[in-house]
């Protein structure tokens, strides 16, 4: 019993303190039923030695729940940026950054917007986009993550599939880390599923980081029925889970931004 003996101690000390450093003062406090003290070495101060616990307990209270919000704030950030695999140039993408030049352009946005609020909201379910590259789905797939991450202080991972399974596969003791880790999150986004070279071997990851999720964000260059073709039908179904239509967006009729760039 060494805390109590400690914390006995403790407030044996805390009573001889306030013996030597105090003498009686003027005033009363209702609630404790106590006179105030003054204490007359060291910093003035008067009062109610029991209110004066009292609001130190509750300010230490508060400075405590400030630095768990701030470890969950760098967590939290550490997910979203660095544990991320994905390109430099996503880092940078929000909502509020996506071009809006075509009607397209827009109805894709309020779609990605939509889907955000839905998960906002508690919504469950995979969101699988569509289309070929440089479409800006995974622009609008980090936006909603990052919104979410924001908003809800949730843990959220970008992570580019083909390079995930370079990763794991350059060294093995990767796969189980990255397995949890993917698994662990609120909100994953599996960036351009289908470019990878397909095997039993990846599929088998792709199964076992989907099979224990319920929110997935999905974004390939393969159609919906592709992904039934290239994967099987039982990825396919855990692709697919809990994504009604409206939870599908191709992106077919946007320009490639990536190649505009260039002419
Ligand atoms: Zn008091």
């Amino acid at each position: 019993m060494t805390t109590f003996s400690n914390s006995a101690e403790r407030m044996a000390e805390q009573v001889r303190q306030y013996a030597d450093n105090s003498e009686p003062a003027d005033g009363y406090c209702e609630k404790h039923q106590m006179a105030h003290i003054k204490v007359i070495r060291g910093e003035p101060w008067s009062g109610c030695p029991k209110c004066w616990s009292e609001e130190t307990a509750a300010k230490a209270e508060i400075e405590g729940q400030n630095r768990h919000e701030e470890e969950q704030r760098r967590k939290r950030m550490y997910y979203l940026n660095k544990l991320s695999i994905m390109d430099e140039e996503l880092e940078q993408a929000t909502f509020d950054n996506f071009k809006t030049d075509t009607a397209r352009q827009r109805e894709v946005l309020a779609w990605a917007r939509s889907m955000a609020r839905y998960y906002y909201e508690g919504g469950r379910g995979n969101v699988v986009m569509t289309g070929e590259a440089g479409r800006g789905k995974s622009h609008l797939a980090y936006s909603i993550i990052k919104a979410l991450s924001e908003t809800q202080g949730s843990l959220a991972i970008i992570v580019n599939v083909v390079d995930l399974l370079d990763e794991i596969k350059s060294d093995f003791n990767q796969k189980q880390f990255w397995l949890n880790k993917l698994v662990e999150v609120d909100y994953l986004v599996l960036d351009d599923l289908g470019a990878e070279k397909i095997s039993d071997w990846s599929k088998e990851i792709i199964y076992s980081i989907l099979n224990k999720r319920t929110r997935t964000i999905i974004t390939t260059n393969l159609s919906s029925k592709e992904l039934a073709g290239s994967y099987g039908k039982r990825i396919a179904s855990r692709l697919l889970k809990g994504c009604p239509k409206e939870h599908i967006m191709d992106f077919a009729g946007l320009d490639d931004e990536r190649v505009k760039l260039w002419t």
